[in-house]
């Protein structure tokens, strides 16, 4: 296959900047494209835990997922792992017997897959991992150790970085007004909200949310879930905490030196009723200082709604849309697990044609023109 001249990534969050440091590494011409700045978008308002054993849903969606963690691992050595990777691994116990239950099924699940899982006691978890924390000491803590969590902006930051001093483009700052085509259908220019176009022969749809709003440009539909997700940042030094942790009510992590993220998918219940984002990061922090009494005192320091970018059916949309030559969309939630294999496996496919079995179950032609 013919290597392309020149590839815009629509989007430069951890999806775009993936697929654009692979390709840009193995030598096409990128040009990153954001209408904000790289790494700003949902990728800086994510819990950000690096896991599998939360996508137990197909053995297939389950696969991409652990290759997705090694993929971190792989990414780690190539780039170093300063100040966006933290394989710290993850804790999980519950406050009630029925989800306790559930979390131990599914650890014995997991376990059958060789996933490793290990299980403690509260008590052991004070002592060895986590003395901050209020876990009962009788209680059955879940302890996988090979998950983790990334510093989301950091990660694209270097990544843009790395691709940028080998030659390729960034355009911050602009959006993509509209997408152009030839008399043969393929994608041909990018026009910019800067008035200024370009003439490409590949588009990377890496938009995240507004992926939509993207493959509409091209007259394709990309139906999407609307399910929004609350995240706060809470300012603390020193971090109580050393690893990312769902703990009853809520979901924990530290978030560099100096700040600590808190979510809950209780809480993004709530964002229907109209709550603000403010008043739902006071709850959060509410649940949080039961956990953790030391965040008690430690101040709100930001509070934001995000949307994820999830296509209808939950999964990863991956691929060409062969009817438009040219155009390939990298749209997935758990883009912090995914972002570097699929990077990884798009750059490729985009450069050879061809697919790896990884993504046989998330090509974007499942979802009828
Ligand atoms: C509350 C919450 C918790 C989450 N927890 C986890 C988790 O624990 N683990 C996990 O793996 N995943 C998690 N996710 C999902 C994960 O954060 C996302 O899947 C991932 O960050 C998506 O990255 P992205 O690059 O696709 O999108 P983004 O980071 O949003 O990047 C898309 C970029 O496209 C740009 N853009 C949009 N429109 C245009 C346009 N017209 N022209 C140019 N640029 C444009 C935006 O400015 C943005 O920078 C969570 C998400 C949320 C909301």
């Amino acid at each position: 296959m013919k290597q392309p001249e020149r590839v815009a990534v629509i989007g430069v969050g951890v999806l775009g900047a993936s697929v654009g440091w692979n390709l840009s590494r193995r030598g096409a011409q990128v040009v990153f494209i954001d209408a904000g700045r790289p790494g700003e978008g949902v990728t800086n308002w994510s819990f950000s835990w690096v896991n599998a054993s939360n996508k137990t849903v197909s053995r297939s969606y389950f696969d991409l997922n652990v290759a997705g963690m090694s993929a971190h691992r792989d990414l780690a050595k190539v780039i170093g792992p300063d100040s966006w990777w933290y394989p710290s691994g993850h804790l999980r116990w519950a406050g009630e017997p029925t989800a306790q239950a559930r979390f131990l099924k599914t650890a014995e699940l997991l376990a059958g897959w060789g996933y490793r899982v290990e299980e403690y006691t509260g008590a052991d978890v004070r002592r060895r991992l986590e003395p901050a924390v209020t876990v009962p000491g009788e209680a059955r803590v879940l302890f996988y150790p090979d998950e983790g969590w990334v510093h989301g902006r950091h990660l694209v930051r270097r990544l843009v970085h790395e691709a940028v001093a080998s030659g390729a483009e960034l355009r911050s700052g602009v959006a993509v007004r509209d997408l152009g085509t030839g008399g043969d259908g393929s994608v041909r220019t990018v026009a910019l909200s800067d008035g200024s176009s370009l003439d490409v022969d590949v588009v990377v749809n890496a938009a995240g949310p507004s992926a939509s709003h993207i493959a509409g440009l091209i007259a394709r539909h990309l139906p999407m879930r609307a399910e929004p997700g609350v995240v706060a940042r809470i300012s603390c030094a020193p971090v109580p905490i050393h690893r990312a942790m769902h703990a009853p009510h809520i979901e924990m992590r530290p978030d560099g030196d100096a700040s600590v993220v808190l979510h809950s998918r209780e809480i993004d219940a709530l964002i229907d009723t109209g709550e603000e984002p403010g008043q739902l990061a006071r709850l959060l922090h509410e649940s949080a200082r039961h956990v953790v009494p030391e965040l008690g005192d430690s101040p709100i320091a930001q509070a934001r709604t995000a949307h994820r970018p999830i296509p209808a059916d939950g999964f990863p949309s991956v691929g060409p849309v062969p009817s438009v030559p040219g155009y390939y969309e990298a749209v997935t939630h758990s883009g912090i697990t995914l972002g570097p294999v699929v990077g990884r496996l798009l750059a490729s496919e985009i450069l050879t044609g061809e697919r790896d079995a990884l993504l046989t179950d998330f090509h974007p032609q499942r979802f009828p023109p």
